[in-house]
């Protein structure tokens, strides 16, 4: 079954449903419709559709945002299986979900997102060719997106500190996972000192015995002091409720959606927390999916050393966004906010422009909707 509908203003949202599979599927894109969507596959439980559905839209959002802020040429596109991830996966569902996304014809890519992992993305690549992240690609994005989170880091800690040495800088990473893992490695190779936690305490464990981490209970983490704030599982973490108990001098992280509302921004400003835009910070995975997808359409082979060349320049990408919030006297995420918005509205104007005189590279939805 597939039904299709917008659900904000220059907005698509895709449902794909197969029951013989088990597919439960949603794609989200949003932004200037006439620019593919590039983004990840999350599964994760939800206890509904509409809670699915709401989360695909919030990370559409924040893709768009992201290719935005990085002035890709992508509008934000997100993909939500909703299901447990480790009862749903067969050769079934990757066909279905294969079939899904070719149908699409391109608009939408997919990648790795929570609890994807590189064989599965192996597998779905055999069903579609609109995928990144496969093993003759960029392969797992998390080592990248860890580098972008390193960056990022550094051009905080320099704005910060006055200087980018991480070394003896107290670092709690909350998230064990893919991205928290590579990001340790990273960190503990600068001479950081680590704190970990995790729900999950064997991946807390293994990260901490390889990093010489201190484990941390997941539930106090917020609280615990340090230095660097480093939010790597999932958003939103900083809400009305925990914005007065973080005591970090930095926030700066990969998880999604880590404010629960913008508004916390000016919340944190005048706590003295200087926080990274989570979806500046964790831009180093799109860099490569992008990369992946350039070379491909251009028949090359994907070039790990140039993605990160680019991802080293998200280190002056940050510095820029801070020093200007600094004189402006504004939180990091409005002066974001605000780029992104006007680059976001540029795109959109131009999509329009180019849907008038040919017609939309997104599929034509029922009642003869086209979601321009
Ligand atoms: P992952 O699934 O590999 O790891 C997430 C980890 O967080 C898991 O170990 C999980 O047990 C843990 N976790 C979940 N809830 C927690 C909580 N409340 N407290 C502590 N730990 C908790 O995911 P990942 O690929 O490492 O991604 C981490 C975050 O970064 C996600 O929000 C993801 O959307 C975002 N992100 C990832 C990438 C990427 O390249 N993988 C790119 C951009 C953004």
């Amino acid at each position: 079954m597939f039904t299709t509908r917008p659900f904000a203003h220059r907005s698509a949202m895709y449902q794909f449903r197969d029951d013989a599979s088990g597919l439960n599927a949603r794609i989200a894109l949003y932004g200037a419709l006439n620019r593919p969507g590039l983004g990840g596959i999350r599964i994760l439980p939800y206890a509904s559709d509409a809670e699915a559905d709401a989360d695909a839209e919030r990370l559409a959002f924040a893709m768009a945002r992201k290719a935005a802020a990085l002035n890709l040429p992508y509008c934000g596109g997100k993909t939500v299986l909703r299901g447990d991830p480790s009862r749903i996966k067969s050769p079934a569902l990757w066909k279905a979900l294969g079939e899904a996304i070719n149908s699409l014809k391109g608009v939408y890519i997919g990648g790795e997102d929570v609890n994807m992992r590189l064989a599965d993305i192996a597998t779905l690549s055999r069903e579609t060719r609109h995928v990144v992240g496969t093993p003759d690609g960029c392969g797992n994005p998390a080592p990248y997106t860890a580098l972008g989170v390193f960056r990022a880091m550094k051009a905080s800690a320099l704005h910060r500190y006055g200087s980018t040495v991480l070394r003896d800088r107290r670092v709690l990473i909350q998230g064990a996972g893919s991205v928290g893992m590579a990001l340790a490695e990273l960190l503990h190779g600068e001479g950081a000192v680590l704190s970990i936690c995790d729900i999950d305490p064997r991946s807390a464990h293994a990260l901490a015995e390889r990093y010489a981490a201190r484990v941390i209970d997941p539930a106090r983490a917020i609280a615990t002091p340090c230095e660097i704030f480093c939010p790597c599982a999932l958003g939103p973490v900083i809400t009305a409720d925990t914005v007065n108990s973080i005591t970090a001098d930095i926030i700066v992280g990969a998880a999604n959606n880590q404010l629960a509302e913008t508004s916390l921004g000016r919340h944190l400003q005048a706590r003295g927390i200087t926080y990274v835009p989570d979806y500046l910070a964790n831009a180093g995975g799109l860099l490569a999916g992008a990369g992946e997808h350039k070379a491909r359409r251009g028949l090359v082979a994907f070039d790990p050393a140039a993605v990160k060349t680019e991802i080293n320049r998200m280190f002056d990408l940050v510095a820029g966004y801070l020093k200007q919030a600094e004189t402006l006297d504004l939180p990091v995420i409005d002066v974001c906010e605000t780029f992104v918005s006007n680059r976001l509205e540029d795109g959109i104007a131009a999509s329009e422009a180019a849907a008038e005189k040919s017609s939309s590279l997104v599929p034509q939805g029922p009642h003869g909707w086209l979601p321009l």
